[in-house]
């Protein structure tokens, strides 16, 4: 009986990882196929996305600057960071097919104002390092500075990353900032490795495959913006999922397949950096940035006589580095756990994915809903649209 018992619950928490045991969505709902394929729908929606882009720019270098009389700063910080965290979960990597900050890039190409160059191999080395950095140095400036309370500041931000992606697109080929540079897209990446689909070919069809067009492109059609191409997606991590190389493959091998969110984490065993420092860092962070949020948190800092931002950059390192420790530590512990599918598995790494991914879902949804009932006010006072003032609410 408890045998049988907690059969049931392993069958129910641990994830079948068996490949025959995902969804085929292209077979099973023929208009998700249908859309892919249909390119021009990625196509307006990267367009839409690059006009409101350069709407949030132009309002927040040229618009009022005041936080309640700029609705830039909520679409930023509260629309576009939320959606991007809430992303995370089902579409795994599917923002950046849409992201607008490559858009400048991939205009400038098309023109043919780019070198095309092959990105060197430092980039494959060292770009994972220096990504993310740069998004931890994003959440500190966020927590540290008035970023998130200036439309200027913020604009310059996004501005910023769109120069630095075009100036990427204009000496190298295809997409290089957004593969190894970019540090949304690789928190991003690091996050659609628990998510509930994936983009992938059908490996036998591709082992009889001479031309591997997903990768190579062919003639008229670019190859993939990454330098994957299908055949070579074997994780979540660095395929947008845009079906580019949908339409270069003859053997409609690439599909996307819904599938248990734990199964890469599992296959994966929490491998390489990303159990080693993006989540230790990534809840630290948040550790700290929901310390600083409390009432009592200058008081505190004004007691050890040292300024707020300082006190919470030593939070910020000080959780961060004794989660690494811990992870280490717990991995020792754990090390031996062995399972006949899943072989040796540490178990700290399945629980704090999750956790890390979760916690920020929850710190960008605390803003959201914080703004969201001074959406239509704000948006009265900017346009001086009167009646709007009313119409403010709070959560
Ligand atoms: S995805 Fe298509 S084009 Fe690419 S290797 Fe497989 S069969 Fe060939
Ligand atoms: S492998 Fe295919 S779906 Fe993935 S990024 Fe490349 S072109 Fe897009």
């Amino acid at each position: 009986m408890g045998m049988k018992f907690l059969k049931k619950l392993k069958k129910f928490f641990w994830p079948d990882i068996y490949e025959k045991n995902r969804i085929n969505l292209f077979e099973k709902f023929s208009f998700i196929k249908r859309f892919f394929y249909k390119r021009k729908n990625f196509a307006y929606i990267r367009s839409f996305s690059d006009i409101v882009f350069l709407s949030l720019i132009i309002l927040g270098l040229f618009g009022p600057q005041e936080k309640d009389k700029n609705i830039m700063l909520f679409l930023a910080w509260g629309v576009w960071w939320t959606s991007l965290v809430f992303s995370w979960f089902f579409l795994g990597r599917m923002w950046c097919a849409f992201c607008p900050f490559p858009g400048l890039a991939r205009l400038l190409q098309n023109l043919n104002l780019s070198l095309f160059k092959n990105p060197p191999e430092i980039f494959k080395k060292n770009g994972i390092h220096l990504a993310t950095a740069l998004f931890f140095l994003i959440i500190w400036l966020e927590t540290t500075t008035p970023l998130t309370s200036s439309p200027r500041y913020t604009a310059l931000f996004l501005l910023s990353i769109v120069l630095l992606a075009a100036f990427f697109g204009v000496l190298y080929r295809e997409y290089a900032w957004c593969r190894y540079l970019c540090p949304l897209g690789r928190i991003t990446g690091v996050a659609a490795t628990m998510a509930t689909i994936e983009f992938r070919p059908d490996y036998q069809i591709c082992k009889n495959c001479k031309e591997a067009h997903c990768k190579k492109g062919k003639a008229g059609v670019r190859p993939c913006p990454v330098y994957l191409g299908a055949v070579a997606v074997q994780n979540n991590l660095n395929c947008f999922i845009c079906g580019h190389c949908l339409i270069l493959c003859p053997y409609e091998s690439p599909a996307i397949y819904l599938r248990h969110p734990l199964k890469e984490i599992i296959l994966n065993k929490g491998k390489g950096i990303t159990c080693a420092y993006v989540i230790p860092f990534l809840i630290g962070s948040q550790l700290a940035r929901f310390l600083v949020e409390k009432d009592f948190f200058h008081n505190w800092a004004l007691g050890l006589g040292i300024s707020s931002n300082f006190l919470f950059t030593l939070l910020f390192f000080w959780f961060s580095v004794s989660l690494i420790i811990i992870t280490k530590l717990a991995a020792s512990f754990f090390r031996v756990i062995e399972d006949p599918i899943l072989g040796k598995f540490n178990l700290t790494i399945a629980i704090l994915i999750p956790f890390a991914f979760t916690g920020e879902l929850i710190y960008r949804s605390k803003y959201f809903l914080k703004n969201l009932g001074d959406f239509f006010p704000t948006l009265g006072r900017q346009f001086g649209i009167e009646s709007l003032l009313k119409w403010g609410f709070i959560i």
